[in-house]
């Protein structure tokens, strides 16, 4: 089927175009510029934003993918988790075009989407995987079977802060440009990962994460007294993703599953990709990470789940779908 894709949860203003699985064109517009003097999204500038890059937006995405509006099959949105004013915006967006141009309206899980990001690079997942889910918001291990049919099974959840929210608070701690997880990653390249052993909170026990310690940990070293800020960027980024992957890695052998995904923004972390395919090249497990563009909030992750769900004959969602700005991630489609 072809899907129109929106996409507006947080500060990204994302609309895709998907084609039986394949990405057709695209577009974004981002608020980050906007909020970095807050040192955070501020969710009245990003609902304002989106309202402003919307129609902009839609017009790129169809112009990139060389198609009208009259042959989209159905518009697939983001109704949940996020910011409740953003999320409203998209929403109405979806439906006055669902509307307009009489199409079904599909929402979407945002998470969900993050995870069919990686089927537009590399195609259908296998009849059972896991995910990693590494975000601003998120970081949970999950095992997969068919996405669009099949209930999601946590397998592991953070406890405290996400991944990404530990590099955004760290990168604070050190006066580093927000949003801290490029900057950390940038800053990492120059530092020694070994310079500071941060704790690994939980390593060998169960499937939960917990790095408010990391973070804890971090700002007590930086108070006592300025280390070089590229050794504590690498040492804090090789606490985090040496827990990410040997949880991930240990979760695939214990369920007996061999295709690991790794999707979310901190997805697009270097250091996070590099040692995931070592470890799982050591551990014949077969890794899936799309391109750091497809890992980050994006349209056609949304058109991807959208596309999905039509395949797998799910009804579409009603015209009075709500933003649910905690959605629990059980199934990819929100109705
Ligand atoms: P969620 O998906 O949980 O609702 P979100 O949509 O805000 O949250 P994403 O857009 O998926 O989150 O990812 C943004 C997060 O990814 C931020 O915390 C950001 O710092 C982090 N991030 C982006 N690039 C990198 C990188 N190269 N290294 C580490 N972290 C990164
Ligand atoms: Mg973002
Ligand atoms: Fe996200």
């Amino acid at each position: 089927a072809i899907v129109l894709g929106i996409e507006t949860s947080c500060d990204e203003t994302g609309v895709g175009i998907v084609a039986d699985g394949r990405l057709l064109g695209a577009a974004l517009s981002s608020s980050m510029d906007e909020h970095a003097r807050f040192g955070g999204v501020v969710p009245e500038i990003a609902a304002r934003a989106h309202l402003e890059a919307m129609v902009p937006c839609v017009s790129t995405a169809f112009e990139r993918a060389g198609i009208a509006p009259s042959d989209v099959d159905a518009i697939a949105v983001t109704s949940g988790p996020g910011l409740a004013t953003a999320l409203q915006t998209g929403l109405a967006a979806a439906k006055a075009y669902a509307l307009a141009w009489n199409k079904p309206l599909y929402g979407v899980h945002h998470l969900a989407g993050h995870v069919a990001a990686d089927t537009l690079e590399h195609g259908p997942l296998p009849p059972r995987s896991i995910a990693l889910i590494v975000s601003g918001g998120h970081t949970s291990l999950l095992l997969l079977s068919d996405l669009a049919r099949d209930p999601i099974v946590h397998l592991g959840d953070t406890r405290d802060d996400a991944a990404g929210e530990a590099f955004d608070k760290v990168a604070r701690i050190l006066g580093l440009p927000y949003p801290g997880g490029p900057a950390i990653d940038r800053a990492a390249r120059d530092g020694d990962p070994t310079a500071f052993p941060f704790p690994r909170a939980m390593l060998d026990s169960g499937f939960d994460f917990s790095f408010s310690g990391l973070k804890s940990a971090v700002a007590r070293h930086v108070g006592q007294g300025g280390p070089a800020v590229p050794d504590v960027a690498a040492s804090f980024q090789e606490a985090v993703v040496d827990v990410l992957t040997r949880k991930a890695v240990r979760s695939c052998r214990e369920h007996g599953v061999d295709t690991l995904v790794v999707v979310g923004g901190v997805a697009a972390n270097r250091r996070l990709r590099a040692l995931a395919a070592e470890r799982c090249a050591e551990a014949g497990i077969t890794l899936r990470i799309p391109a750091p563009s497809l890992c980050t909030d994006n349209g056609a992750m949304i058109a991807a789940v959208g596309d999905l769900l039509i395949a797998a004959g799910a009804e579409p969602s009603r015209l009075d779908l709500s933003a649910d700005p905690s959605a629990p991630l059980t199934r990819a489609a929100l109705t």
